[in-house]
């Protein structure tokens, strides 16, 4: 998708949008507004308004509605808020994105060996009761 903007995956680095994200709010003087509870809050009302798009449509209407231009530039929208969002909750908490990203891949990769749950859909808590998962209590009530 060709888009009129500066920014790209390729280019843009995770670092570069926190600082717009910041400049965007420092801008607007909203940091007081901004504390952890509230960005969280945020980030899953801006969730509720992505799951709005699909909400009601059926399995079988997916791919039309992934193909609808329309409906394509509102997920779009959506998900960049919920981004948006989730970079100021980094800076709010002093979060490296890329550290944080890049620890709990690693964690998930642990949870979920690839050689153990290829294929598998399910939750880690019932493969872990098929002894499909290993067992790491520490981290068995987090997603
Ligand atoms: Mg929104």
């Amino acid at each position: 998708m060709a888009a009129d903007t500066p920014f790209s995956d390729s280019t843009t680095t995770t670092g570069q949008l926190k600082r717009l994200v910041q400049q965007f709010v420092d801008e607007r003087e909203w940091g007081k507004y901004h504390n952890s509870k509230d960005v969280a809050l945020a980030i899953n009302v801006e969730a509720g308004e992505l799951l709005e798009v699909f909400e009601w449509v059926r399995e079988h209407e997916l791919l039309a509605l992934e193909q609808d231009a329309e409906k394509r530039r509102h997920i779009g929208e959506e998900m960049a808020d919920i981004i948006i969002l989730c970079l100021n909750l980094a800076n709010v908490l002093g979060f490296d994105v890329a550290e944080t990203v890049g620890l709990k891949l690693e964690k998930n990769r642990r949870k979920y060996p690839a050689d153990q749950v290829r294929g598998n859909y399910r939750k880690y808590t019932e493969l872990r009761a098929q002894g499909k998962a290993p067992d790491d209590s520490s981290s068995a009530h987090s997603a």
